[in-house]
């Protein structure tokens, strides 16, 4: 339900109070008890080390590095956090680090997970911390940038960590500080889950942020239930003996066999999938051929098939290897089919959504700033940890005031550095909060086998 509807059914039902029962409304100052009183320390603290966080993140924005290459960010890191006091494993799937900050009272051990990693694109912001550095891609020089955000994702998780660690004897429980490698290649989460990194410490809950290019700096979006798609990839070689344009009956023609294969995947998505079922399949690759008059040996396919949950991706799969098998037998075409599962779609567990949401409400400053979204056919790799823990991914607006919007993976993003102060505040009280609820009023942790 969007925010909007929730607060006119609530204003709604608290005018139907003196009806129901005889008695005044209550007034607005006697329905909220306001927020808690750590709020006032949690932003202070973050006005504190505002300036640092927004340095650090400068830094970080000057020297991007690419999946698993995060050397430079992860010792950054592991030194931030070894200055706060906090326990720290290095090295994990490959450049992961774990920061992990016990509180002084008892409680649940909880996450936040912050990605590292920089994309091969020339940096074209105009800004005077913008990156320089280059590197060697397909026998191309070419730039690095922080385009998606990445280095505020890092520089918000330092700057969690270091507000909470400060009010560590307030604190109930334990938070994991996770820096995350590789997550534009998708398997930076996993590595790191394969490595160990709740070997000591299991979380019941993962939080995580990332950067929202249609929104202003104070804004979330959130979206219940899934927000990311699978991530699937398909490599299809078609074959031929190859001959004469001008005696097509010599030999089977690839080109027309792989077109066959393209119109009927879509035909597939129309004819064979349910319209709730959302699903893209794009065969964004296509190549063959040399002339006009020459049918070539080989077409080459590629594809990304996007969809949401296991079932549906393994029923996709079983559809698209039906067709394709088809179409090249009934042509008489020999083929190879490579189908790849990749990224898994991220579930945003709506429990934990709806446990957070008021603490986001309360610290931006109403229901209109928490905005409920569309889910959408992009990959995170963030849901490797949702399928382990129950998880929320909130987007965070980094809009910058002069700007209608900014496009993340393009060589301008830019973004509003407002938003990493917000962040800070914002997930330091969600933590701070959700460790207080009792166990009964959380969200029970997956069953590991
Ligand atoms: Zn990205
Ligand atoms: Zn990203």
């Amino acid at each position: 339900m969007k925010p909007a509807t929730r607060s006119a059914i609530n204003f709604l039902l608290l005018g139907l109070l003196p009806i129901i029962h005889g008695t005044p409304a209550p007034r607005p100052s006697d329905r909220q008890a306001g927020p808690p009183a750590y709020y006032q320390k949690i932003q202070e603290l973050t006005a504190r080390i505002e300036p640092e966080i927004i340095a650090i993140r400068r830094d970080l924005h000057a020297h991007p590095e690419l999946a698993f290459q995060e050397k430079r960010t992860a010792g950054l890191v592991a030194d931030y956090f070894q200055k706060l006091g906090l326990e720290v494993r290095t090295g994990i799937g490959g450049t992961g680090v774990l920061g992990v900050l016990k509180g002084g009272l008892p409680g649940p051990v909880l996450a936040m997970r912050g990605d590292m990693d920089a994309l091969a694109i020339t940096e074209e912001a105009d800004l005077s911390f913008a990156s320089r550095e280059k590197v060697m891609r397909n026998g191309q020089e070419t730039g690095l940038m922080h385009a998606c955000g990445h280095d505020i994702h890092t520089a918000m998780l330092l700057g969690v960590a270091s507000v909470l660690s400060q009010m560590k004897s307030q604190f109930r429980g334990t938070i994991l500080f996770i820096a995350q490698p590789a997550e534009e290649w998708g398997d930076g989460a996993q590595k790191m889950i394969q490595d160990g990194v709740f070997r000591d410490y299991r979380p019941e809950a993962i939080f995580a942020f990332h950067v929202d290019d249609t929104l202003k700096a104070g804004y979330v979006h959130y979206v219940p239930g899934y927000s990311g798609a699978n991530c699937d990839t398909f490599f299809l070689n078609i074959s031929s003996e190859g001959c004469h344009g001008a005696n097509p009956d010599q030999c089977v023609d690839p080109i027309v066999v792989g077109s066959h294969v393209v119109l009927a995947l879509q035909a597939m998505i129309s004819r064979e999938i349910d319209v709730h079922d959302h699903t893209v399949i794009t065969v964004g690759y296509f190549h063959a051929g040399t002339a006009t008059n020459i049918i070539p040996k080989k077409a080459e396919l590629r594809a990304t098939v996007r969809s949401y949950g296991d079932e549906q991706r393994e029923r996709l799969k079983e559809k698209i290897t039906r067709t394709i098998t088809g179409i090249c037998q009934s042509h008489g075409a020999p083929f190879e089919l490579d189908y790849q599962f990749g990224t898994p779609s991220l579930y945003n567990h709506p429990e934990l959504l709806q446990a957070i949401l008021p603490t986001a409400e309360a610290v931006l400053g109403g229901a209109d700033r928490a905005i409920e979204d569309r889910p959408e056919m992009g990959g995170e790799d963030f849901s490797y940890f949702a399928r382990e823990i129950p998880a929320v991914m909130l987007s965070l607006g980094v809009v910058p005031p002069h700007l209608e919007k900014t496009s993340v993976h393009s060589p301008t993003f830019m973004a509003d550095e407002k938003a990493i102060g917000i962040g800070i505040k914002l997930m330091s009280c969600i933590l701070m909060d959700y460790a207080r609820k009792p166990a009964a009023r959380r969200v029970r942790p997956f069953k590991t086998s």
